[in-house]
């Protein structure tokens, strides 16, 4: 799968290009990615390095995410990707969030494809889960379209450290959250 061209970021006057996903702000030179991992620049831009692919599937309960007044009782495909634009030391998935070998580990998964597991599997809903979505926001948000077309509710399950446009883009496109706080101060 190529590299999928993205919107948020900006050139430099010194020749590097910032990513304006999240409050990071990554400022890369060619070839370097960001600290996600997955966000990378390639001529002249930013590219996501893994729309398409997945580093696993599972069937949860919806409580699992957790949401408790959204189609309660039901089941959620919970799907994610690989990296993360945080670096939590007690992240409980950190093979995945910190995995820097995304091209061996991740499955192809076409956005029709997940929507088409989760009405297979009996599932009311996607969950964008295991790291976040800010950072694959493209593909989560074609994803989301794709579920809402089938009749699946799309859920980004998300620490919500993201700025406002690829807030706006990729909140919209969902049906519900789950925005976890992770820490209790500005310093952590
Ligand atoms: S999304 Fe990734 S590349 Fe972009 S600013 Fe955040 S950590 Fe850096």
């Amino acid at each position: 799968m190529d590299a999928l061209a993205t919107r948020h970021w900006h050139a430099l006057p010194d020749g590097r290009v910032q990513c304006d996903v999240c409050p990071r702000h990554c400022r890369l030179a060619e070839g370097q990615r960001g600290l996600c991992f997955v966000r990378a620049r390639e001529d002249d831009a930013i590219v996501l390095t893994t729309w398409g692919r997945s580093s696993g599937y599972c069937v949860d309960p919806i409580e699992k995410k957790p949401l408790n007044h959204f189609l309660p009782g039901t089941p959620v495909l919970s799907f994610g990707t690989a990296g993360c634009n945080l670096a939590c030391r007690f992240c409980q998935n950190w093979d995945i969030s910190k995995s820097r070998e995304v091209d061996t580990l991740a499955d192809a998964a076409s956005p029709e494809a997940i929507a088409a597991a989760a009405a297979r599997l009996g599932c009311r809903s996607v969950a964008f889960t295991y790291n976040d979505p800010v950072i694959f926001l493209e593909y989560a948000i074609d994803t989301a379209r794709a579920c809402r077309a089938a009749g699946i509710h799309p859920v980004a399950v998300t620490a919500g450290y993201v700025c406002h446009e690829p807030r706006s883009h990729l909140f919209a496109a969902m049906a519900a959250a789950n925005v976890d706080l992770k820490g209790f101060s500005q310093r952590f």
